[in-house]
């Protein structure tokens, strides 16, 4: 189940309850830490304070990523498609597990996540998560 995304790409519900169910069943069941739990729920929520989310609060004034400085620095920008990002994953290589997916939002990136990873594999990429978006 890839979420459907609200005006703003943000995560929303699913017209399936039972798919929604089943998707927060994984967010819930992971074996990681649980501050890593409560990071996947803000995140997913889209309540990080990235730049994009900072500049809705008018407490930045711009939200353009200091890495790769063109884009805006929401969630999704900076765990997967900023050019930064892509140097991670391809290093410990994951590239391929998400190369091809649709994956706008980070609900979308964590259920592809779920679906693609071991357990093991799982532990490490939302510790790696949690570090690229400090
Ligand atoms: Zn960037």
């Amino acid at each position: 189940m890839l979420q459907k995304k609200d005006c703003n790409g943000d995560a929303g519900s699913s017209s399936d309850p039972r798919a929604q169910n089943s998707f927060w069943k994984k967010v819930w069941s992971q074996e990681i830490p649980q501050k890593l739990i409560f990071f996947n729920w803000r995140a997913i929520h889209n309540s990080r304070p990235c730049k994009a989310n900072l500049l809705k609060r008018k407490i930045v004034s711009d939200d353009a990523c200091p890495i790769c400085i063109v884009n805006s620095e929401n969630l999704i920008h900076v765990v997967w498609s900023c050019p930064g990002a892509q140097k991670v994953w391809k290093k410990v290589r994951f590239m391929e597990v998400f190369k091809g997916l649709q994956l706008s939002t980070y609900g979308d990136f964590f259920e592809a996540a779920t679906n693609y990873l071991s357990t093991f594999e799982m532990r490490l990429f939302v510790y790696m998560l949690e570090l690229m978006e400090r």
